[in-house]
């Protein structure tokens, strides 16, 4: 999508200085910009689903910024292991602001009070407690960082380190876009950090209970997502609302 395809009331002018400022630097550098005191994209979250993959980001974030706040959104139907996961990783790694959030008991009971929407409409169900949850957990944000990856999959193969959240109006940045399989792991090995307690087990990509099974040898790394529907991805990424085809 181009500049003039945007609604340009949104988009903050310095948006193609800002991306092109940032083009160059490498993960570390990257993060450190857009934690800087001086706040250049105002006040930015990191959003995680501490998972298999959510070490390696958690990791630099401790190092550039240990304050930031990081979101991890609480659906009610995580793994026992994933809020273990995300206990022992908020203490290693020293992270000063780790923000749980969910949804409230009475939207749930209005929405879904058998708890069973998952079965049947997982779009509704991801609408209702991620979506929604982030919408709101988000709302006195400028930008949130997510840990997204090209090779993770076809419909993130295209992703761009600094994006704008258009349907959000907010920066997006995925700091870890071009980072692949052996970067991951070569970071997790050089730093000693602890695994995922369900990825021995084959679960590449760790979600919902009802919703996760392991991968199998040859699949996708997000095979085992919703892998009884169609559905793909749970909402909360967007297609990038702009790619920057100038220098500006
Ligand atoms: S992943 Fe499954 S249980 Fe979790 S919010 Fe989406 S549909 Fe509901």
């Amino acid at each position: 999508m181009l500049p003039d395809q945007l609604n340009s009331r949104r988009l903050p002018a310095d948006f193609n200085r800002q991306y092109h400022a940032l083009a160059g630097l490498d993960t570390r550098e990257f993060l450190s910009w857009v934690f800087a005191p001086h706040k250049p994209f105002g006040e930015v979250g990191v959003v995680t689903s501490f998972g298999t993959e959510s070490a390696v980001l958690l990791h630099l974030i401790a190092d550039v910024a240990p304050a930031a706040p990081v979101i991890f959104i609480d659906t009610g139907f995580h793994f026992e292991e994933t809020l273990a996961y995300r206990d022992e990783l908020t203490h290693y790694l020293g992270l000063q602001s780790v923000r749980t959030v969910g949804l409230d008991p009475l939207s749930e009971k209005r929405s879904d009070s058998a708890r069973r929407l998952h079965l049947e409409h997982p779009d509704a169900c991801c609408q209702l407690r991620k979506v929604k949850v982030l919408a709101h957990a988000l709302r006195d944000y400028d930008g949130w960082v997510s840990g997204q990856k090209r090779y993770q999959s076809r419909e993130r193969s295209k992703i761009d380190r600094v994006e704008w959240d258009r349907a959000r109006g907010k920066w997006k940045f995925n700091p870890l876009a071009d980072w692949g399989t052996p970067d991951l792991l070569r970071y997790q090995t050089q730093h000693k950090m602890p695994a995922h307690p369900l990825a021995s087990a084959g679960y590449l990509s760790v979600g919902c209970s009802p919703c996760t099974t392991p991968v199998k040898s040859g699949e996708d790394m997000r095979a085992g997502r919703w892998r009884q529907h169609e559905k793909l991805e749970c909402g909360l990424h967007r297609p990038a609302g702009l790619i920057v085809a100038t220098r500006g």
